[in-house]
């Protein structure tokens, strides 16, 4: 490796390099960069305004996951009979669910904590702002302590996230109390009787079933044709009418005017197929998108080019300016916190000069509502519009035996296959625990795998991942159980 201690040197404006790396934002990205950076044997440093493991581990993917897991179990105390089962008065304390959330998300802060101490990487608690620098910009931090601390690392990576998107011009902005983004949606004091959520992606939805579960009356409204817009047609239509069997109503190809504010409530004026209606609710949440965190860093003055929100990169993070990065939510969509790691990851090791797997594998996506959507690779349009000719399998999960013996009988799996090759090109499946086995065929189309890897695997029985080796038969007129 060329990597003579950084930290020993000069910089070219006479400033010691104390850092041979230095992350800017400690969450799924900056964390996991950092350690594998210390793995390396680099000197690291890791700047954080907020809490370590960024959105993900304190505002999103986890604290979700908990709030959905107390949605879930709710659920499933109403079907208690379907079961043999019975217990009464059904109830919950709402504080207590969002006080459980908040705990777990405390604990996987600290666990971050431990490990940046474990690989001894110095965390700088403090706002981290980018100036020119040799040999890469320096980093200014203004201290949360107080005071102000100037570092020139070896190499820089702005791993800063990202925000909700919001749109003043129509209202579409928090207010702290009666219009939501995903932070106030996390922490509310109660569970509102009636909620509008603006926008059908993951967040939307998750927050939607999770409220939905807990008994609220849930509108979900979507700008574009159909739900969960980015996964497949079918997939799509099956969640809708899914969620739609547990109450959630929905308005699709629905566009938001404006969003006002009355007293104890929200109204929303929408337009959809030329008709006009305004909808009223206790609360309303902002899930229209996210936005990179590309302000105030100082990116444009070091000569980083940012656009539509974010930091433009190259194929390993690099922005162009000479020791600078960007991973993770702040380099572009999809903004996943694997999707954020697998960069760093990629990122550091590049740096390093270290053999690094190219970011060509593909990334799953995952919504965690009541029943969940997993998907992986090309959905069956894009494929289309790819010229590639498709076979396609389908199988359902009302006829699969574990399925069947857990009560969970809705959904399918999804397969798709390049004709001329074989090889798996995208997977779609909705149901129970679907988020569990879509990396089953993540490492399929990974290692470029084809019908004839997936019709040799043995599927443990009874599970329902049986269903993903139905149906990437039935792509090939094999089907066993239909
Ligand atoms: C409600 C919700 C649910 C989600 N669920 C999932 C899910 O189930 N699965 C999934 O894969 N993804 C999910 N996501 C997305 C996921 O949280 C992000 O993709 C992920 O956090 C991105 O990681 P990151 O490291 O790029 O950025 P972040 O996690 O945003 O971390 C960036 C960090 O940088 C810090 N920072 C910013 N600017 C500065 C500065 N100037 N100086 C110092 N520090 C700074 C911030 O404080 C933050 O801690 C969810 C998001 C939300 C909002």
């Amino acid at each position: 490796m060329e990597w003579l201690p950084a930290f020993a040197g000069m910089s070219g404006e006479g400033m010691a390099v104390e850092f041979d790396v230095l992350v800017i934002g400690a969450g799924p990205g900056g964390y996991v960069t950092a350690i594998r950076s210390a793995q390396l044997g680099l000197k690291t440093a890791i700047v954080e305004r907020e809490a370590l493991g960024g959105v993900c581990l304190n505002w999103g993917c986890i604290p979700t996951k908990a709030l959905l897991k107390s949605g879930e179990i709710y659920e499933q105390l109403g079907h208690l009979t379907d079961y043999g089962l019975a217990a009464e008065n059904r109830s919950f304390d709402f504080s207590g669910v969002v006080e459980r959330s908040r705990k777990v998300a405390a604990q996987l802060n600290a666990g971050v904590g431990f490990l940046m101490k474990k690989h001894k990487i110095e965390v700088i608690d403090g706002s981290a702002k980018l100036e020119k620098g040799d040999p890469a910009p320096k980093v200014v931090v203004a201290l949360k302590k107080g005071g102000s601390r100037t570092v020139q690392a070896k190499h820089v990576i702005v791993a800063t996230g990202a925000r909700a998107r919001t749109i003043p011009a129509i209202g579409l902005e928090p207010d702290g109390e009666l219009v939501w983004t995903y932070r106030e949606a996390m922490v509310p004091k109660a569970c509102p009787k009636s909620l509008l959520v603006v926008g059908s992606g993951a967040i939307g939805i998750e927050f939607g079933s999770f409220y939905r579960a807990l008994g609220a009356e849930v509108t979900v409204i979507e700008a574009l044709p159909r739900v969960l817009p980015v996964e497949d047609e079918e997939v799509s239509k099956a969640a809708q009418k899914a969620f739609e069997k547990r109450g959630i109503k929905f308005r699709v190809g629905a566009a938001v005017k404006k969003l006002s504010k009355e007293k104890g409530g929200v109204a929303v004026e929408l337009e959809a197929g030329g008709k006009a209606e305004t909808l009223k609710a206790e609360r309303a949440i902002v899930a229209v998108g996210i936005t990179g965190n590309v302000e105030d860093l100082g990116l444009e003055a070091v000569g980083a080019k940012v656009e539509k929100g974010h930091v433009v990169t190259d194929a390993h993070g690099g922005t162009g300016v000479r020791g600078l990065y960007a991973i993770g939510d702040v380099a572009g969509p999809p903004w996943l916190a694997h999707k954020a790691s697998h960069e760093g990851v990629h990122c550091v090791e590049h740096i390093a000069g270290f053999p690094s797997a190219n970011l060509t594998a593909p990334i799953p996506g995952c919504t965690y509502s009541q029943p969940q959507v997993a998907s992986v690779g090309l959905t069956e349009a894009q494929a289309k519009e790819k010229g590639i000719k498709v076979k396609v399998g389908r199988f359902p999960f009302r006829v699969n035996g574990k399925a069947i013996a857990s009560g969970e009988l809705e959904g399918f799996v999804k397969t798709i296959f390049d004709e001329s090759t074989g090889a798996l090109i995208g997977a779609h499946m909705i149901g129970a625990e679907v988020t569990e086995m879509i990396q089953g065929y993540a490492l399929a189309i990974t290692m470029e795998a084809t019908e004839a890897e997936l019709h040799a695997t043995v599927y443990p029985h009874p599970t329902m991942s049986e269903a993903m080796h139905e149906s990437a038969l039935d792509a090939y007129g094999r089907v066993l159980h239909i």
